[in-house]
This record gives structure tokens, sequence and C-alpha cells, in this order.
């Protein structure tokens, strides 16, 4: 449909069918490269603008929440004023009216196109729609279909363009396109013994059917001590051995809000006498508005004027910025226990129980055309304190003799191995790069030796860290090879950089993070010894794409 339209993009097309049964037509699956240079997010928005203005009514997919907003508000800028109205954004905190609207919309096909999270990936019906941009891997192989399967209805054509965005796990699937379209072998973590997601589970249990002495055996040994924490909350009504219901609302409502410590945060809009303007989660609140944050809401940007924890609100203004703000935080993680260990090649690795301590200390603007760093501020925030579960890797003390005789930094090679390997742990655990967190350390108090962990950002834990421990081999395997393959210098969002690194992607060794995880894996290690030179990434794709296509 578009092909020749872009600026040099790489992009392969194959036809799919859905084999589903419902009546549709078929399907134009395409991989799309941007240009090196440019952020994806302007080319998704360019992508976007050209599919409205040739009439074709289209949905993206964003991974993340800001992220969307972003992708609207480029998309807009492209557009002809009086068809800016003609496409929105759709995600988690906005108020219940206004995404039933956009539904709305949506169905009646007023609106052209939508920008969104995971969102409107299943359930509502979005009515007609013609193209799905898919902005980065959703997390999963079956979320991509899913994805892909909003569009197409009623045998018309459809397709479907899947953006390679610059990140380990989405160029990891350009290389390999052939996982993509395989069958999906990915097996969903959830640990019922979480004391914070079964309470949740309870509570819905016990609303859809008074909870007997004959359920607790499906349940893990907590859950009779939770039902009694319920009942003396007055949740829960325990009468003849059984367990009823007794709470005001719908209890799936009340779940999220019970996996964390924190209770949500109002954002009120200061120019409109503080009319609510959308409702966010209290963990996210310390990192996504604070004092000086630019939030934005349906493409328009808005400052954090002040953010009262107390109130449970943040005051928002609406300003047009030209920059959005990135926090930076100070981060220890404490070991509380371990379950298990194991050694590597020489090396160290566990499981367990942590204590992470985070303390958002300061931001940064960035130029919203350029990403440059433009200024920032400090921040004096309370600590935020995150009991969970993870893994951790002590790497044998003469790793830091041969760093020093390559000339390498250890902590910079540390921290860049965490981040790639976090970046790639989607492949092995079904799970998103925001479910995970890590932490490196040349040396770490209690484990006395360089140190990297990966850790859930769940309360709790779901085991996504210990999927880590268990598939350790090929985790680090896979995370040599992506960053090897990477043809940039000294490290990028594609292998080494993290979008969410607490301190600003400072400092990074990416022939350090080589070095570690070659004797990681028990191999020799030679200095810029890559297997793909430059231009070997091409040829390699070129190859791959040419004995998919067969
Ligand atoms: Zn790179
Ligand atoms: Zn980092």
């Amino acid at each position: 449909m578009f092909c020749g339209a872009s600026g040099g993009c790489a992009h392969i097309t194959v036809q799919i069918r859905y084999n589903n049964g419902a009546p549709r037509g078929p399907m134009r699956f395409v991989l799309w490269k941007p240009p090196t240079h440019t952020p994806y997010v302007k080319e998704v928005a360019w992508l976007l603008s050209v599919c409205l203005e040739s009439k074709f009514r289209s949905i993206v997919f964003s991974r993340a929440r800001q992220t969307a907003e972003r992708i609207l508000r480029f998309a807009r800028q492209n557009m002809p004023p009086d068809n800016a109205g003609a496409v929105t954004a759709y995600r988690g905190g906005y108020l219940a009216r206004e995404r039933r609207a956009i539904e709305e919309g949506l169905f009646n096909g007023n609106l052209k196109g939508v920008v969104s999270t995971n969102a409107l990936e299943l359930g509502i019906d979005v009515g007609d729609l013609e193209v799905c941009i898919i902005a980065g891997f959703p997390g999963t192989i079956a979320s991509t279909w899913q994805q892909a399967g909003r569009v197409g209805r009623k045998n018309k054509e459809s397709l479907a363009i899947y953006i390679g965005v610059e990140t380990p796990l989405d160029q990891h699937f350009i290389r390999n396109t052939r996982a993509l379209f395989s069958s999906p072998s990915e097996r969903a973590l959830v640990d019922p013994a979480n004391p914070y997601l079964l309470l949740g589970h309870a509570l819905c249990a016990a609303h859809e059917l008074p909870v007997t002495p004959g359920d607790f055996a499906l349940w893990d040994d907590i859950f009779q001590d939770l039902l009694v924490l319920l009942e003396e909350d007055g949740d829960i009504i325990h009468s003849g051995g059984s367990y009823y219901y007794n709470g005001q609302i719908y209890p799936a409502e009340k779940v999220n809000i019970r996996s964390g410590p924190s209770e949500p945060v109002k954002l009120r809009d200061t120019g409109k006498s503080n009319r609510l303007l959308e409702i966010l989660d209290g963990n996210s609140a310390l990192s996504q508005v604070y004092p000086g944050a630019v939030y934005m809401h349906q493409g328009e940007t808005y400052v954090v004027k002040d953010l009262d924890l107390e109130k449970e609100s943040a005051f928002l203004e609406q300003q047009d910025t030209g920059y959005f703000t990135m926090c930076g935080r100070d981060k220890s993680t404490e070991i509380l226990s371990t379950d298990r260990e194991k050694i590597l090649n020489g090396h160290r690795l566990y499981t367990g129980q942590l204590r992470v301590r985070t303390k958002v200390t300061g931001y940064v603007k960035k130029d919203e055309q350029s990403g440059q760093v433009i200024g920032g501020g400090k921040l004096d925030l309370p600590e935020q304190v995150l009991e969970t579960t993870g893994m951790w890797i002590v790497f044998d003390q003469a790793v830091a003799e041969t760093a020093k005789r390559f000339g390498l930094q250890l902590m910079g090679g540390l921290h860049a191995a965490e981040h790639a390997s976090i970046g790639l742990l989607p492949l092995f655990a079904m799970c998103d790069r925001n479910d995970l967190g890590g932490l490196s350390t040349v040396e770490h108090k209690q484990t006395l030796g360089p140190t990297v962990f990966i850790h859930d950002t769940c309360h709790g834990g779901v085991g996504f860290g210990e999927r880590a421990y268990d598939e350790a081999e090929d985790l680090f395997d896979a995370t040599l090879e992506a960053i090897q393959s990477c043809e940039c210098a000294a490290g990028c969002p594609a292998c080494i950089h993290s979008p969410k690194c607490s301190n600003f992607n400072r400092p990074l060794d990416k022939e350090g993070a080589v070095m570690l995880l070659h004797l990681l894996l028990g191999r020799e290690y030679a200095p810029g010894d890559t297997e793909l030179g430059n231009k070997g990434l091409d040829k390699a794709i070129r190859e791959r794409l040419k004995n998919f296509l067969k």
C-alpha cells in the first residue's frame, strides 16, 4: 500500500490468513525498520498520519502510556488542524466517561484513528479498522497477533505494520523474523502464593461465589490467613464455614489498588478549577507526576505544579512546553533471604527475596523534537520500598582483573549487561520490560563481589527474576548475541541503553558487557571479537528474511 512512501525503511511483506473461522479478508504483515537517527515515535506518528490522509482507519498500539501520548501529539502536528480531532489516544488512567466517548467514536466511525496501549487489545469493539501499527514488541507473540487481529473484518484487506523499535527485543525479532511467526510457546507466570495478588483474588472469588472449605485445596496455604484478614476488615463475612463477600463495590476494581501499598493519585487541572483529569496508580506517581514533570493527556502537555501525597492529588497546569521530562533515582537492593543458588562457570547465581529502595532525586528536561537534554532540577521525594523476588549474579573477583587488563570499565560493563539482559528477558518470561528492574554494583555490601540484580517490580514478585535464573545460559547467550550484533560503536537503545534507567544510562561500557558475558558463559574473551562486523547484520537479516520468504 505504501511501498516507496517512506524515507529509506527496510520492510518485508508477508501475507497472513487467520484461521479462526471468522470471515475476514487477507492481511498483509509488514516489518518496518525506522531509519537510523529518526526516533521511532516520530516514524510511527508519520505512518499514522499517512494512513489517515489516505482514508484508512487506523489503530496504533504503543507499549507505554506516555509514549502513546507523544505519538498522538506528533501525528496531530503532521495533520491539517481540522483533521487533528479525528485521532485520539486511549489508555488506562483516563476517566470512564472519556473512555466511553472514545469507544463510541471508534464504533460509529466518527474517529478515524486511535493511539492506544494494550487497553484496546481485547474486549472493546473498535469498529471497522483497516490498518494496525504495532509500535514495538508488545511483550508476547500472542499479544502481537491479538493486536494485528483488531483490524480487517468483513472480508476486507487489511494491513499490520510491526515497527522494529530500537530495543534489544525488537532487534531480536528483526534478526529472527521466523520467531515472530512461529507458534507461541509462552507460559504466563503467576505466583499463586503472592499475598498481594492473592488478596485481590480472594475478594474476587468470594464475590463470585461463597468460598467454602472445599475450595482451600485450590489455593496456597496463606489463602485462609488472608480470608481472616479480609474478615477483620469487614470485606468478607464468615458464616457456617463459608466466606461471603461483603464489600460495596465490584471487587475487581479494588484488585489493582491492593497489589501495591500506595493509594491512587488524582491528577487535577489547575486551569479548570482543579477538575479531575485522570487517576494514576500510586506506585507510578512519584516517578511520573513529581513537581516539574511534564505529563501528557490527549496529546496536550501539562506541567506538574504540586504533588500532595497526603491529599493523594497532583496539580497540573496545561502549558505548551516543547520538552518532556525523565526522572533519575537513587536505588539500593538488600538481600532478605536466599532460596536457590548455583555456580555457572565459576560465577555464583542466586534467587531469593529482595528489598529494593528507590528515591526519585531529580529530573532532566529533553527537547521534544531532538531529545537533547535542555535542563532539569533536583527533587526531594519520599523513598519507596518494594519487597519482591529476583535473581542475582555474583561475578568471580577475577573479572575486575580482566577488565583492567583490557582497559574496560567493570561498572559500565555490569550495568550494560544488566540492561541488555533485562531487555531480552521477556523472551523467556511472559512479561514486559516494565515488570522488571535491576541494579548493578562493583561491590555489594552483602555479596562482597561485583553483582547484578534482576528483580520483579511487582510487590511480592511473580517469578520473572527466577525465570532468568532457570534460563540463565540461554538468556545470557541471547544477550551476548544482541550486544555483539548491534552495529553501534559504544552502545545504543537497540542494545545496552534502557529507557527507564535510574542513572540516565551512565556509566555504560558495551565491550565491558561483551567481556563479562563471555566469562559468564565460560567462553574465551578476546577484544573486538565480534561475530558480525559492519554491514554483517544487514546481510544476516536479508539472509534470514530470504529464507523465511521461501
Ligand atoms: Zn547498539
Ligand atoms: Zn541503568
